[in-house]
């Protein structure tokens, strides 16, 4: 009788030949170090991150679509080169469980700030668990010193004016400096 493959090796060999996808979803308007930090975390659970980017339903953004594609693109360059592979598309106008199903993407990863994050995302993973049970949703916490970052605040911050060096990324500080300009 032939003999049962051991589970630990049936797993590797699964791993070996199916990827295992993540989708990191937001409006990330703009990228801020809280969501950079959740990216260095998720890249050591997946083989492949997709970023996703929602238009931001009843946000007004202050950057385009293809200007936060292009953020990510130039901060995606620098991290999990050696780790992971990392995509960035745009979303609008689609379901994140339906974008999930798009990309192939196991696991849809979150980041949780505080207390106050924790309600909507119980409910949209309970939901998006009903929508598409074959995707689990993981949550993840920054460094405590990257945890109270908010993009509504680092854009407050900027468009009066103030620095947001400790809060994002020379290239994204740079955009918003532009930004803030052009809106005075
Ligand atoms: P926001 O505009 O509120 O910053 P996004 O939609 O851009 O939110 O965020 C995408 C994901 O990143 C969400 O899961 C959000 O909770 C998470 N996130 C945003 N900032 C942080 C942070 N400072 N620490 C941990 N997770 C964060």
């Amino acid at each position: 009788m032939a003999q049962k493959e051991p589970a630990a090796v049936r797993g590797r060999i699964e791993i070996a030949k199916y990827p295992r996808v993540g989708l990191y979803p937001g409006s990330f308007d703009p990228v801020t170090l809280g969501h950079i930090d959740i990216v260095k975390r998720a890249i050591k659970l997946v083989d492949h991150l997709v970023i996703g980017l929602a238009t931001g339903s009843g946000k007004s953004a202050l950057f385009s679509l293809e200007e936060r594609v292009a953020m990510w693109q130039h901060e995606a360059s620098q991290l999990g080169k050696d780790r992971a592979t990392i995509e960035v598309i745009p979303y609008a106008g689609k379901l994140q469980v339906d974008f999930a199903r798009e990309v192939g993407a196991a696991v849809v990863i979150r980041g949780l700030r505080a207390v106050s994050d924790f309600e909507y995302e119980f409910q949209m993973a309970a939901m998006n668990q009903r929508m598409n049970p074959e995707v689990e949703t993981v949550f993840l916490m920054a460094d405590p010193r990257n945890q109270a970052i908010a993009s509504r605040l680092v854009k407050e911050i900027a468009m009066l004016g103030g620095d947001v060096s400790a809060f994002t990324t020379p290239y994204v500080a740079d955009m918003l400096a532009k930004r803030s300009k052009e809106r005075r």
